[in-house]
């Protein structure tokens, strides 16, 4: 059962039990790369709280200091300006390896880059895992699908990805490191999981990177018209991201490799979500329609029965609960209180 999962950790042998009188706790070293973005720096508030020792390492090319401030100075924490396309020597038990640039906007800015950090990157993480006998997640994308020719999309679906085009470079990029990820399994026994993630939204998004719910909240605040790509009609499953950062952990903590696709199926089209962001912010706000850009994927919606299965996982938080949330933080950070944009 789900409940036993812990006990095959290294070096875990006490967590969730009583550490016997006069024995330290031995903890765990946990690394996240990309831990000061927006998914990892949630990851590393639980992983912290859980009292496990946690070392980020992060370029800051889309992350920001910000994110972990509240953890500086905390013994447990370690931050570490890194670009994971140059090797770097650890001793960890587990890594979450997340580093990679995530919104369409940033991944495009220098697509050679994402796919060093993708591939070059991924190789780096998992020979450092190999070396340490590290338990290694991979956060991949349903990027990977493409512009998907079955729906919902299923672990088991190969995908539909254009090799040459202008997001090649994240989906074939992901395609890679998980090709890596499966192949250091095989040949190198090494323990791995592979999370397929699907649209996630919450607190802590960069405000300007372009994804449609950062772009519609920020958009609707401002008193912006709200650019709706396209004719609107393409579908995406928004998630909120305390479901995510659950699902990575029992993901990491559990039996099975995956791919395990993390999204919320509940699905909505462009327009669709601009009336949420209207009911949830300002009724008035206005749309206005933009040319959608290259080869756009027209839907989108996870099958999660085998997360359901075999990690015992679903989200837990609609979008009409989870973007009040997201707004909140939007709303402080673009209107002021000035103490969280300082470094
Ligand atoms: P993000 O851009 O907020 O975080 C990525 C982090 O990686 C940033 O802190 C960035 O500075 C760091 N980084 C980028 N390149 C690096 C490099 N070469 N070396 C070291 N650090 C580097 O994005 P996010 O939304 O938090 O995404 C985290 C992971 O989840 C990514 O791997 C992304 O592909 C994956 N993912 C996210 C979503 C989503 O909707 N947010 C969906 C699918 C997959
Ligand atoms: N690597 C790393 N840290 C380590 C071990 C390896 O960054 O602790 C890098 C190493 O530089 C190499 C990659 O991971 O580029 C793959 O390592 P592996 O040992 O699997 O392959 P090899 O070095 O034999 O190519
Ligand atoms: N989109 C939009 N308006 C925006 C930004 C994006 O209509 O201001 C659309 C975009 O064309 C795509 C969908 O929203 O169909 C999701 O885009 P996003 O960049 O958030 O994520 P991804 O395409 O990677 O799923």
């Amino acid at each position: 059962s789900y409940m036993h999962m812990h006990m095959h950790h290294p070096g875990s042998g006490f967590v969730g039990g009583k550490v016997p009188l006069g024995l330290k706790k031995k903890e765990r070293r946990i690394v996240v790369t990309g831990g000061a973005g927006f998914v990892g720096s949630h990851l590393v508030d639980r992983l912290m709280e859980r009292g496990d020792h946690v070392i980020v390492v992060d370029n800051f090319f889309t992350g920001r200091k910000d994110n972990l401030l509240h953890h500086l100075g905390n013994p447990n924490f370690e931050l570490i300006r890194h670009d994971v396309v140059e090797p770097i020597l650890l001793e960890v038990d587990q890594i979450y390896h997340l580093a990679c640039p995530a919104s369409p906007v940033h991944y495009k800015y220098n697509p050679v880059k994402t796919i060093k950090t993708n591939v070059v990157g991924t190789l780096n993480m998992l020979g450092l895992a190999k070396r340490v006998g590290a338990r290694f997640l991979l956060t991949s994308t349903s990027e990977v699908y493409g512009d998907p020719l079955q729906h919902p999309q299923v672990e088991t679906y190969w995908g539909n990805v254009n090799p040459i085009g202008v997001r090649s470079c994240y989906d074939e990029g992901k395609r890679t490191a998980e090709t890596l990820t499966m192949d250091y399994h095989r040949g190198a026994n090494l323990e791995v999981r592979i999370a397929r993630i699907f649209n996630t939204y919450g607190p802590r998004m960069c405000i300007d990177d372009g994804r449609v719910v950062s772009n519609f909240v920020a958009q609707a605040l401002r008193k912006e018209p709200m650019t709706v790509y396209g004719d609107g009609k393409q579908t995406r499953s928004f998630q909120y991201v305390s479901d995510l950062v659950e699902g990575l952990i029992r993901l990491m903590e559990g039996d099975h490799v995956g791919p395990f696709n993390l999204g919320n199926p509940g699905e909505f089209t462009m327009l669709e979500l601009a009336k949420v962001v209207q009911d949830t912010i300002d009724s008035e706000a206005k749309i206005e329609f933009r040319p959608n850009t290259e080869d756009d994927p027209h839907k989108r919606k996870p099958d999660i029965t085998r997360a359901k299965e075999l990690l015992g996982w679903e989200p837990k938080i609609s979008l009409r609960q989870g973007l009040p949330l997201m707004v909140t933080d939007f709303r402080k950070r673009i209107f002021g209180d000035h103490s969280e944009t300082t470094t």
